[in-house]
């Protein structure tokens, strides 16, 4: 039986083990920067404009066209592909209920992720569920559809920067980078760790990515 209900995050050993035990698996989601070596761009980073921590690791491109692949083997449960930037100054408003909340509230999280899709990977024995988000998407390839089975490496779309402050005024070229997200039983890989855990847990979990 698996158990969903929420749980402790995993210590740093249990979420070092978590990231060898799909290591295998695992491929960057992207071609673009490597994200290891920069604190900013992995979970736990504070993201002060939205009052809450980043969840995801940020490929950053320099420049629209690139793709984004599934990291591993999966089947897609949510496509957000017509999503329509908010108008800056709401887009400001809906911040500012994060500021009385001095937390992110869950939906307005969505909504910051712009076009996106989510991908399950089913569960792992002795890791969990283990589920993958693609966020700030250009666009998602229309042949990606919602229940298909997909293959590490498979496109998924292009990589932009849709949802960021950027795209709600207007600059589709500011950034354009993916968010990417890894969730173990429903929580983001990292949770609780410091920066260099952090760091080290992700790059154990692309050390076959890496070479
Ligand atoms: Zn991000």
């Amino acid at each position: 039986m698996v158990v969903l209900l929420e749980q402790e995050p995993p210590t740093y050993e249990s979420a070092l083990a978590i990231a060898a035990g799909l290591a295998p698996h695992t491929i960057f989601p992207s071609d673009c920067m490597s994200p290891l070596p920069h604190p900013d761009l992995l979970p736990n980073a504070p993201r002060t404009y939205r009052f809450g921590v980043h969840q995801g690791v940020d490929f950053r491109c320099f420049s629209l066209g690139r793709s984004a692949v599934a990291a591993l083997d999966g089947r897609v449960v949510l496509i957000v592909g017509d999503y329509q930037d908010p108008a800056p100054n709401d887009r400001d408003e809906l911040l500012e209920i994060a500021g009385d909340l001095e937390a992110t509230p869950p939906f307005t999280l969505l909504t910051l992720y712009g076009n996106f899709v989510v991908i399950d990977h089913g569960v792992f024995p002795y890791i969990g569920h283990v589920v993958t988000v693609y966020a700030h998407l250009h666009e998602v390839d229309p042949g990606v559809g919602v229940g298909q089975t997909i293959r590490a490496g498979q496109r998924i779309g292009d990589i932009g920067n849709r949802g960021t402050h950027a795209a709600a005024n207007g600059d589709f070229y500011d950034d354009p980078h993916l968010h990417w997200e890894l969730h173990i039983n429903n929580q983001y890989l990292g949770a609780g760790l410091t920066a260099e855990q952090t760091r080290e847990v992700y790059t154990t979990l692309f050390s076959e990515s890496l070479g």
